[in-house]
């Protein structure tokens, strides 16, 4: 059952940056469980996800990745306005336009999930970085496309020194610290 919002309810958007196989989905998964766990309204928005509808026929060139980047905070915007948490997970690699989404949306957590290349070429989940090698994928972030690392990300995580469970702690402390989470109004009765 949905908890009744209250006046004060108000979502934000915590957005997850970095490259592929950085560890962005899966940590934004488990944030998603323990905001949940605390009777938070909770929506994710994924790269990879969005690109099979909503961004649907777009390809890789900046133009086309602004766009899906402009879309995904569109749709952000809309849910955060009315409440939701929203976790975004999106390479997203050029600046200006996190920084764009940033503006739209103004209650905005960036997290830069920063382990180094190498890190995600040897885990190479979906196996593109092997066809990125290759020649085979043309303008992969990374390999043969640019990634802009933020500059005034509220947190920033070395997935490769930083374990899932501990990268997790740290994104709740930073919302804790940041004042998104309430952790004794979330505890108070709801009924
Ligand atoms: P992205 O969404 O950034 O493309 P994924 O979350 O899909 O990345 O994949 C990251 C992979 O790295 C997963 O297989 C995950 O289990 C692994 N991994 C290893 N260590 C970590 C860590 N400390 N934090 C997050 N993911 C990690």
């Amino acid at each position: 059952m949905r908890a009744p919002r209250g006046e004060c309810m108000n979502g934000f958007v915590v957005w997850f940056t970095g490259l592929s196989a950085a560890g962005k989905s899966t940590i934004a998964g488990l944030v998603a469980g323990e905001l949940e766990q605390r009777g938070m309204v909770v929506d994710r928005l994924d790269g990879d996800v969005v690109r099979t509808h909503l961004s649907k026929g777009l390809g890789f060139s900046r133009e086309d990745r602004d766009t899906n980047i402009a879309r995904i905070a569109f749709v952000a915007h809309l849910l955060q306005r009315n409440g939701v948490i929203v976790l975004v997970s999106a390479i997203s690699p050029y600046r200006n336009t996190r920084d764009d989404a940033r503006k739209l949306i103004g209650d905005f957590v960036e997290i830069y999930v920063a382990p180094p290349l190498e890190e995600c070429i040897k885990r190479d989940v979906k196996g593109l970085y092997k066809k990125a090698i290759a020649g085979e994928i043309k303008q992969f972030t990374g390999i043969s496309d640019p990634y802009e690392a933020p500059l005034n990300a509220e947190l920033t995580i070395d997935t490769s020194t930083v374990s899932v469970e501990e990268g997790v702690q740290r994104i709740l402390a930073k919302l804790r610290e940041l004042g998104f989470l309430d952790e004794k109004a979330a505890a108070q009765p709801t009924a």
